[in-house]
């Protein structure tokens, strides 16, 4: 669903699901933000009184453990930010809810 890094696609190349009404924004880099703090932070408190390693190793450790969470974690995050607004019909998707609403009451009926 991403063209780019962090651009959706305007459409599912599977199955021409309209994408481009999403409003992501900053959330997946707040939720990124959350969730690796909550993460690191017990980590680096941890070894750092427990082992209390040279002050280079912090000093490059962290940084590039938090840099590589980040970046792995932020196109997952907007991808489930984006799928959580099109299954709720939020935003320019509700045409798409009301569909499938519409194509499951055609199986079952
Ligand atoms: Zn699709």
């Amino acid at each position: 669903m991403f063209r780019a890094f962090l651009k959706v696609a305007d459409k599912c190349p599977h199955c021409c699901e309209e994408l481009y009404h999403h409003r992501a924004d900053d959330f997946p880099a707040y939720l990124v933000i959350v969730i690796v703090g909550h993460i690191l932070v017990p980590i680096v408190l941890t070894v750092e009184t427990e082992i209390a390693p040279a002050i280079w190793i912090s000093m490059t450790l962290w940084p590039s453990l938090a840099l590589v969470m980040t970046l792995g974690l932020l196109q997952p995050v907007k991808g489930a930010v984006v799928a959580i607004q099109w299954y709720g019909g939020m935003h320019g998707f509700e045409a798409s809810k009301k569909a499938r609403a519409l194509a499951a009451a055609a199986d079952v009926g």
